[in-house]
């Protein structure tokens, strides 16, 4: 009963090693293949091409903007009060 009980603890330990090599193992690996950050910023304002809304005369990323027939608008709303 005793010797049984032993190998039990030893099959813990055993189990909870693996478990902690395993979280070293994954946090080394993370570590290595960790997204590397850039340091300019995606969205830089002067690189996009910028239109002007037909409605406000708003300038706002092509993007972001909404058109239709040629025409740009800063938002659905100016684009259905142009057509109004
Ligand atoms: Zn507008």
């Amino acid at each position: 009963m005793c010797s049984v009980g032993g190998l039990r603890v030893t099959l813990h330990i055993m189990t909870l090693r693996l478990l902690i090599l395993g979280l070293l193992i994954w946090l080394i690996w993370r570590w290595l293949y960790r997204p590397r950050r850039t340091t300019t910023t995606p969205t830089e304002p002067s690189l996009q091409n910028m239109v002007r809304c037909a409605r406000c005369g708003l300038h706002v990323p092509e993007r972001d903007a909404v058109s239709k027939a040629g025409r740009f608008y800063c938002s659905a709303q100016h684009q259905l009060e142009d057509g109004q």
